[in-house]
């Protein structure tokens, strides 16, 4: 069996430095460590931070309750009234949002401000689509699908700025930019999706549509994960999710001459050495 591992699989640059920084706040930090919600959509990675102290607090209210520590703002980011409320809480912050994400933030308050309407490709759900609205001082929408854009009504005379989630599906990202360019308004986009994201769809896609079976891995929760997955199923029917190693189990890989491994921007190279391991195992 071939195996082409994606060489933009695992951890981003966002993700890697808030990692690290959370590794680098245990050894040097006031304690105790806090983050603002799981720093990274991995369970392996998030049960060694706990072993070494490391908690989770999940809402404002919970950060209201702490008198003592440091806390870590994630690569996601936040919203700007919930950082104002972190600096007043008295713990040390940590601000390790990614600077694309940064840059979205300073371009939504700006146009903002303009007057300008604010529309986010993204999923509303999402904490990172949740703290970027939060940087908008006017009406924000936010659209998941070209129909959603499509059906999207502004008040006569409005002025819009689009932009992405960060690991927004890129070629959607394009149809609905172009349904956004037909709407009568004046209008702005700036393309938000990160390099790194891309990237990492640009070479999902290419390897989907080589490979018999494409292996996604990542957490069930990460969102950058699941678009992934909708990329490859696109272009390889047999595409499967999987977390951990026991999931290989049920894939019936004697039926596959060649497998494509790509990852979600929160898993670690251990993970993904370790399932081409296994692989290399059943040739
Ligand atoms: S996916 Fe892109 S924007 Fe998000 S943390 Fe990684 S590098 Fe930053």
């Amino acid at each position: 069996m071939k195996i082409t591992v994606a060489e933009s699989a695992g951890f981003c640059f966002g993700v890697r430095r808030a990692v690290d920084e959370v590794y680098h706040q245990i050894e040097t930090g006031e304690k105790p460590v806090y983050t603002f919600g799981p720093v990274i959509h991995n369970e392996q990675v998030m049960q060694e931070l706990e072993a070494k102290g490391v908690s989770v607090v999940d809402s404002l209210a919970d950060v209201e309750q702490l008198n003592q520590g440091t806390l870590i703002i994630r690569a996601h980011g936040v919203s700007r009234r919930t950082e104002e409320k972190m600096r007043e809480s008295g713990l040390t912050i940590i601000d390790t949002t990614c600077p694309f994400v940064k840059k979205i933030h300073a371009i939504v308050q700006e146009k903002s401000r303009e007057g300008l309407s604010v529309i986010i490709a993204g999923n509303p759900d999402h904490p990172e689509v949740k703290g970027i609205r939060g940087w908008s001082d006017g009406p924000v929408y936010i659209v998941e699908t070209p129909e959603e854009m499509e059906a999207l009504e502004l008040p006569e005379g409005a002025s819009a700025v689009l932009v992405a989630q960060t690991t927004f599906n890129l070629l959607k990202f394009e149809y609905i930019v172009e349904i956004f360019s037909q709407k009568r308004y004046y209008n702005t986009v700036v393309n938000t999706v990160c390099n790194a994201t891309t990237k990492r769809q640009a070479e999902a896609r290419r390897i989907a549509a080589e490979v018999d079976a494409m292996l996604v891995i990542g957490g069930r929760h990460s969102s950058n994960t699941q678009k992934l997955c909708e990329i490859c199923k696109a272009g390889c029917k047999n595409t499967y999710f999987i977390e951990t190693l026991v999931d290989l189990e049920t894939i019936p890989f004697q039926s596959f001459c060649h497998v494509g491994i790509t990852a979600g921007a929160s898993t670690p190279n251990q993970i993904i050495e370790e399932v081409q391991e296994k692989l290399c195992q059943k040739n």
